[in-house]
């Protein structure tokens, strides 16, 4: 059995392609495991089908969590649910952007932790209607030493779902990747309320971007993450935002819908990255403080 923590749009998609019978949705302590979950699944081809997914029982030992709850959830996610399972049961992180990560593998080092970084695309227009919006591929790498035995027993695992799994040692590397990407395009798309690429044109994206980039190559070259060039970090955001133009965001998508957003975990985590190397970061900050003004909370 694999356990899903988190039944909302990817926790639902991975439910809907992996083989039925096999996947249960984790409660939270407090909520009693009612009906098994219904919904609608509407894949990338084909037709819509029905889906059934059954709480996890007392008595279910999952062979893998996939935590898939936002990442400001993650950690107090796990901590509710975390000592029902043996201590070899592998835990795979799904969340966007960084610091979640770091933080549930150093409470839990001697569990195996691992980290995924995925381009999938779901979403729920409805609340009982899952859409599989776009394929990509996910990635699947240790966080922790245990972790590394068993990263290939959970990609095989997670393959039979028919989405594309790969094994990533360099799993942060491999998320950093994605944070620059998400920490230049996300935040204007969310104050322009725009789609992907309209932010190209905007002032406030052509008056940051040099230095937001120099930031995000500062930061990167400090954390051991390798030499590279605000011009080519630039060149990635934009050749993105130019593939994705008609694309909403998750982040401007979480303020249309009044939810908080990943902020924290994107830009958010760069800023606090930067006090602790004494980098300035003045406009992952200031991006930062302009979108928690658009959440609640
Ligand atoms: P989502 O639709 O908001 O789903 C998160 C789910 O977690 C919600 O159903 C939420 O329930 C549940 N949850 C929160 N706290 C929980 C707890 N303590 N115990 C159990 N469940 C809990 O978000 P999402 O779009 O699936 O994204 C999840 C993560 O995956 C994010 O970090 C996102 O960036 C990343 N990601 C998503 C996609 C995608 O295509 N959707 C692709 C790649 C990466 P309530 O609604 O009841 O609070």
């Amino acid at each position: 059995m694999i356990g899903i923590l988190g039944a909302g749009a990817l926790g639902r998609l991975w439910a809907a392609c992996l083989p039925a019978g096999r996947v249960a949705f984790i409660a939270r302590p407090a909520e009693p495991a009612g009906a098994s979950i219904r919904y609608r699944f509407r894949p990338f081809n084909g037709p819509e089908t029905d889906v059934h997914v059954p709480w996890l029982t007392a008595g279910d030992i999952p062979e893998v969590v996939l935590v898939t709850t936002k990442a400001g959830d993650a950690f107090e996610a796990i901590a509710g649910v975390i000592d029902r399972f043996p201590r070899q049961t592998p835990i795979v992180l799904f969340q966007n952007g960084l610091g979640s990560q770091q933080r549930v593998a150093a409470r839990w080092s001697d569990r195996p932790i691992l980290a995924a970084s995925s381009t999938e695309g779901a979403n729920r227009p409805e609340p009982d209607l899952l859409v599989h919006a776009g394929t990509g591929d996910t990635w699947i790498g240790p966080m922790t030493e245990s972790a590394g035995r068993q990263l290939n027993p959970v990609v095989e695992l997670l393959n039979a779902s028919g989405l594309t799994v790969h094994p990533e040692q360099h799993i942060l590397q491999r998320l950093w990747q994605k944070l620059v990407i998400n920490a230049g395009i996300n935040p204007y798309t969310a104050l322009l309320d725009c789609p992907n690429g309209d932010i190209l044109a905007s002032s406030l994206y052509l008056d940051t971007i040099d230095g937001l980039c120099h930031e995000l190559s500062e930061l990167m070259r400090a954390s051991g993450q390798g030499k590279q060039t605000p011009e080519a970090l630039r060149q990635r955001i934009e050749a993105v935002a130019r593939k994705t133009a008609r694309n909403t965001s998750s982040m401007r998508a979480d303020v249309l819908n009044g939810r908080i957003t990943e902020i924290n975990f994107i830009n958010g985590y760069l800023a606090t990255l930067g006090k602790d190397l004494r980098i300035q970061t003045p406009v992952n900050q200031m991006l930062t403080e302009q979108v928690q003004q658009l959440s609640p909370g």
